[in-house]
């Protein structure tokens, strides 16, 4: 039972492995990230055109965080972030495509220095070896040719084929899997379109559509009310919420293998995603990573592990991505270092029931390293044109720059407003002067990177042009 083995020790990676007796060994951590998964498309928490079985199940046997939030909309920023408890600020991964420094410490490093076998099947160039997000992993594949999207069933297959290929789970395993597909463009099976739109009419699904309509990305990205109908928006959410089920299905099939393996017996599961999507609220429509509003922060975080959280356990309150590495160690029974961003809310999962993790503070900033040219709301080039946000006490602190040093400010108040439509900065003042005066006192303290190069390489530019990120 996983409460009898997270009441011992973890051996030392020393002890080879005919010494760690069964009962002596921490649980089987599997961590499952799907990219670009907005919150309210999981149907444990909202409801999508598709539902999503496999996912919600680690939510309804598991425990759920009500609300968890990333710290950017960007994969390298906020899979670091997962992998490590810190803030992008801190783990100094803070642009797309940069690396992950080699001081930081993954989780990754973590089990294999507790005796674990750690490997990982990814899917995003983003996260291609050499970057730093393989630090810690004895094995990570990394198939380029998943580099596009629609590869959820490939990277299933080589998990499972490397699985079934073991004859033995002994010692345990950190095992990493992170799908793509609900990345644009959205290319889900036929069946799946569908079924998410049964009632589309037209001849051709707009799964091709940019190509079809002779539209670039920066057109719907912006100004897609100005080129889709609420009809073909409509449809794209569609297509979207396609995508994530077809990555649900991979996942089921996942699991279903993992159980039969043996390795579901004594096991942890973490499912979430490294950010959300825009689907056209503040005008931003299919997108992530420049606008931070709420559809793009807001992600997924469910925990399994029959017999340490009860099933049903609900977390309230705000728990960001920063906590998920120091809940991942606490839960696995490894010590949680002490200098984390984040901070661990096993105990509150352990207890079952509804819990409210302490009241914390939010940082989100947008990206600067790749930003459209076209983009209407990044008037300045470069890191001085980032969008912070500030998220406290329920409310969210919004500084959007303009030229010249002036800069937009937008507060929400989150509960009575989670879709950040009625701006309060006039109304209410004095909370917006002390989030402004946060916003400003981490801006004069943030590490300087401005000798960050831009994206330019020829090679870098094709592959982002295939995710839809330049035109
Ligand atoms: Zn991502």
């Amino acid at each position: 039972m996983a409460v009898a083995i997270l009441a011992v020790a973890i051996l030392p990676a020393a002890c080879s492995r005919g010494e760690r007796a069964a009962v002596e060994r921490g649980p089987h951590v599997v961590l499952i990230t799907v990219d670009t998964l907005r919150r309210d498309y999981v149907s444990f928490y909202a409801d999508p055109p598709l539902p999503t079985p496999a996912f919600d199940r680690f939510g309804h046997e598991g425990g759920a965080a009500d609300l968890a939030v990333a710290p950017y909309g960007r994969t390298t920023q906020s899979v670091g972030t997962i992998m490590t408890g810190l803030h992008p600020l801190r783990h100094g991964a803070e642009g797309l495509g940069l690396n992950l420094p080699a001081e930081v410490t993954t989780l990754a490093e973590h089990f294999r220095a507790a005796g674990y076998r750690t490997l990982a099947f990814v899917s995003n160039r983003n996260l291609r070896p050499g970057l730093g997000f393989d630090q810690g992993f004895e094995h990570y594949g990394s198939d380029p040719s998943r580099y596009r999207g629609n590869s959820a069933d490939a990277l299933t297959r080589e998990a499972i084929e490397w699985i079934e290929a073991q004859e033995a789970f002994e010692t345990p395993l950190f095992l990493w899997v992170h799908y793509l597909d609900p990345h644009w463009g959205y290319l889900p099976p036929m069946e799946l379109a569908r079924l998410a739109d049964p009632n589309w009419t037209r001849p051709v699904y707009l799964r091709d559509w940019p190509k079809i309509e002779g539209l670039e990305k920066s057109d719907i990205l912006y100004f897609g009310d100005r080129h889709l109908t609420d009809r073909e928006v409509d449809h794209t959410q569609r297509l979207y919420s396609a995508e994530i089920a077809a990555v649900d299905q991979e996942v089921g099939r996942l699991v279903s293998v993992l159980d039969a393996a043996g390795i579901l017996r004594e096991a942890l599961v973490c499912f979430t995603s490294d950010h959300g999507e825009g689907t056209g609220e503040h005008d931003y429509y299919f997108g992530h990573g420049e606008y931070i509003y709420e559809g793009v922060l807001r992600v997924p975080l469910m925990f399994w592990f029959p017999g340490s959280i009860p099933v049903g356990t609900r977390v309230g309150g705000v728990v960001r991505l920063e906590d998920v590495a120091p809940t991942i160690l606490d839960l696995a029974g490894l010590s949680v270092p002490a200098d984390l961003d984040g901070q661990s809310i096993a105990p509150l999962l352990r207890e079952g029931g509804m819990q409210e993790p302490p009241p914390v503070t939010g940082v989100h900033l947008s990206d600067f390293r790749l930003v459209r040219q076209r983009n209407p709301r990044q008037t300045v080039p470069g890191r001085a044109g980032q969008w912070w946000a500030i998220r406290r006490d329920g409310y969210k602190y919004l500084r959007i720059p303009l030229r010249g040093g002036e800069f937009e400010e937008e507060l929400y108040d989150l509960e009575r407003d989670p879709d950040e439509l009625v701006n309060l900065v006039a109304e209410r003042p004095q909370v917006a002067a002390r989030l402004r005066a946060e916003v400003e006192r981490r801006m004069r303290t943030r590490r300087d990177l401005s000798d960050e190069p831009p994206l330019t390489t020829a090679e870098d530019l094709e592959a982002l042009r295939s995710l839809g990120y330049v035109d």
